[in-house]
């Protein structure tokens, strides 16, 4: 049986305690051999990850640790007093309210940084940030058991906000490592009124002091981070371990198409400028142009509003957005040129106006080659195959490599569904990505 077919199976079948036992059957034979053998503890990582995910579990499914919320103060409480001092770390809470548990090393050097979140979007899955928390402090726990001390200093941290899901803005505690928040941003209250300050202060930040927060280039040797895919590009091709290439640059694009409303009775085929049609030609064109040549580059029209949107009126006026991302900006700005020229066929041939305004636009974060080829040698070493890959999401990564050599490590997501109570990566994957984090550790810990 194939994998993809085993995962099928495992999610039509996991009802049923029945077909539970049956997908353990058929598919004991079938797993993809796990790495040779563990230096990290792989029946703790899983307890942990276990116990985390009854902390904020949803009645309606998943779990929701929403961001300085009072199920994230208590997961977060869990990690800080009972998981980081059983691995006999120093633990901090930075002015961001990131967690950062500390094991020193026998040099004067910079530190080795890993590390990821346990916040949730609302019905989350319970890997999605938690594996790569949990397995940082796993790796420290096992180091401290085996009483191995390496050079440089080594630190776990637990991010503050890194969903966005309460203020509207992510990547909130590795923002303030470098210093990056939206004018008015520290300033903000939320639904119910709560100051951001308040907020933060609830986790055990202090936004008063928040400029303690940032860390010079030169202060972290090397910052990891072992994330869920949250794709199907790896269960697919039956790879645990993604190299992760980088984090991809999004820009967007507001587009307003213009024609001229009209009775849709009485106005003949051939005199109409209708903004809808345009508009949908568009999108068909976004798709074409996005493909047309090598790459892995995406383009996504989401959101279309037409205007005045009642079935007797011949549409006026069609906005929509035009989202592009890739791990190259000159991909995105060849896409951009070809749609704006195909925009201006479609105007010519309809009689309408389309008019593209960049809104946004966010760099690339490549990860740092000598940090993929550690990664890369260390999941060979362990036995396991690799696959290099973008990252489509975005994580706090992607602020960290401003200031250090970064690397991603990515492990499959089962049918590639994630932000799902139906998210779900397997223990032997689980595992895997956090002994390659853990051997990654150790090859830049002796790198000279
Ligand atoms: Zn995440």
């Amino acid at each position: 049986m194939k994998r993809r077919e085993f995962n099928q199976l495992m999610l039509a079948s996991a009802a049923g305690a029945a077909g539970w036992l049956r997908t353990i059957e058929l598919g004991a034979s079938e797993f993809r051999q796990s790495a040779r053998s563990y230096t990290v503890n792989p029946a703790r990582l899983r307890a942990n990850l276990e116990a985390l995910a009854q902390i904020g579990r949803d009645p309606q499914g998943g779990v929701t640790r929403v961001a300085w919320t009072r199920a994230d103060i208590d997961g977060r409480r869990f990690v800080r007093d009972t998981l980081m001092p059983a691995a006999r770390l120093d633990v901090r809470v930075d002015a961001a309210g990131s967690i950062i548990g500390r094991r020193e090393g026998k040099e004067k050097l910079p530190v080795i940084l890993f590390g990821s979140h346990i916040d949730t979007v609302p019905q989350g899955g319970i890997f999605d940030g938690a594996l790569g928390s949990l397995a940082a402090i796993e790796i420290l726990h096992t180091l401290a058991e085996r009483g191995i001390v390496t050079r440089h200093p080594l630190e776990c941290v637990i991010w503050s906000n890194e969903e966005g899901a309460h203020y509207g803005r992510g990547l909130f505690g590795s923002r303030a490592v470098v210093g990056e928040f939206e004018p008015g941003e520290l300033d903000e209250k939320d639904e119910q009124g709560v100051h951001i300050r308040d907020a933060v202060g609830g986790i055990g930040g202090d936004l008063s002091r928040i400029k303690e927060a940032l860390r010079k280039p030169g202060e972290i040797a090397a910052y990891l981070e072992l994330h869920i895919e949250q794709g199907g590009v790896l269960d697919a091709a039956d790879v645990s371990i993604g190299v992760v290439e980088g984090i991809v640059g999004i820009v967007r694009y507001q587009v307003t198409v213009t024609g001229q409303a009209n009775h849709a009775g009485t106005t003949p085929m051939p005199d109409r400028h209708d903004a809808l049609v345009a508009a949908s030609q568009l999108v068909i064109a976004v798709r074409e142009e996005t493909v047309r040549g090598p790459g892995r580059q995406v383009g996504t029209v989401g959101k279309l509003s037409v205007h005045p949107d009642v079935p007797n009126i011949i549409p006026g006026q069609v906005e929509l957005v035009i989202e592009l991302r890739d791990l190259s900006m000159e991909t995105i700005e060849g896409i951009h040129k070809r749609i704006e020229a195909r925009a201006a066929q479609i105007s010519a041939a309809s009689g309408t106006r389309i008019t593209l305004i960049p809104t946004s636009s966010h760099q690339p974060a490549l990860s740092t080659p000598w940090v993929r080829d550690v990664i890369a040698q260390e999941a060979k070493a362990a036995g396991l195959k690799t696959l290099s890959m973008p990252s489509g999401a975005g994580h706090d990564a992607q602020m960290v490599a401003r200031v250090a050599p970064m690397g991603m490590i990515f492990v499959p997501s089962i049918g590639g569904i994630s932000h799902s109570p139906r998210e779900s990566t397997r223990w032997e994957d689980a595992a895997d990505g956090c002994e390659v984090l853990c051997r990654a550790i150790l090859a830049i810990d002796e790198r000279r």
